[in-house]
């Protein structure tokens, strides 16, 4: 990455939530068309720095920056966690696409023919053009995930923020979400930044990765962070980075009991009570 070259920096944010620190000092920047993975366990500060970046929460330190934009929002597109859709709801996957126009547009509505232009493109890029005209609510969680990215992604914002895409999809619909992400942030020069507790589907295909934990981070590419020196710092405690049949897992061997236990409740990181 070029030194300037940044679409998104994030300056050593800090935040608090009702009088307790969330996020401490987190720094990290991310390039045009970059792909990264924000993993932590469940309640690392995952979701409050998705919100900081969205301008949602604000920092009580620090500063998030994107180049050239004076309205930040605008040129983010985002995908919230776990919609879940009643079956019944009278919404096609191409309406859902359509209604990406919507969010925080002015001035005049596209053309008709050309928004329909457009959300047929879309959906076409995520691989959804097949189930277009069926209702939301009875595709399959992997199906649902790509009409959400083909919403965020209508507008062509410069910066696709996802919290969570892949905490309920089968591991196969894992694997082809993230090779979409990965196309996607290549084709339409999109920076991507997803947020995930697992990140053995993530590791391999990622330019960078900030990894979090009670609030701190560390961003590099993923063999520069996923290192058993480097967490341990982070943790502040010994953690093991041990790879065992082509997975990453995280060992706590030494962690106080609290963390032990929250550690052990997350699937990847796993803890080897002693
Ligand atoms: P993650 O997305 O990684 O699961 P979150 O950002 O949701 O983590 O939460 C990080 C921590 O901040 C958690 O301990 C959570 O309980 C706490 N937290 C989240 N929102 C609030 C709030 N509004 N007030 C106080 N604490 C909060």
């Amino acid at each position: 990455m070029n030194a300037g070259s940044e679409l998104l920096s994030v300056e050593h944010v800090s935040v608090s939530l009702s009088g307790r620190a969330v996020l401490r000092d987190v720094n990290f920047k991310l390039a045009p068309g970059e792909l990264c993975a924000l993993i932590g366990a469940n309640g690392s500060g995952k979701t409050t720095l998705l919100k900081t970046i969205l301008g949602l929460v604000r920092p009580q330190s620090g500063a998030v920056r994107m180049a050239g934009a004076s309205g930040r929002v605008s040129g983010m597109g985002y995908v919230p966690q776990k919609i879940s859709f009643d079956p019944n709801l009278p919404l096609r996957a191409r309406d859902v696409v359509s209604l990406g126009f919507d969010g925080g547009r002015l001035g005049l509505p596209l053309p008709s023919r050309e928004r329909r232009a457009r959300v047929d493109q879309m959906l076409n890029a995520v691989g959804a053009t097949g189930f277009a005209e069926r209702r939301l609510g009875e595709l399959s969680g992997g199906q649902q995930q790509r009409v959400l990215i083909a919403h965020a992604l209508v507008r062509r914002p410069r910066l696709l923020l996802l919290d969570e895409p892949l905490a309920s999809l089968d591991v196969r619909s894992v694997a082809e979400i993230v090779l979409l992400l990965r196309r996607l942030a290549t084709e339409y020069e999109t920076s991507v930044l997803l947020s995930a507790h697992d990140m053995n589907a993530l590791l391999p295909v990622m330019d960078r990765i900030v990894y979090l934990a009670n609030g701190s981070a560390v961003a590099g590419k993923p063999e520069e962070v996923v290192r058993t020196e480097v967490l341990s710092r982070l943790y502040g405690y010994h953690i093991d980075v041990v790879r065992v049949h082509g997975r990453v897992v995280v060992i706590a061997a030494e962690a106080p009991d609290e963390i032990h236990a929250a550690i052990a409740r997350d699937p990847i990181h796993t803890a080897e009570v002693p």
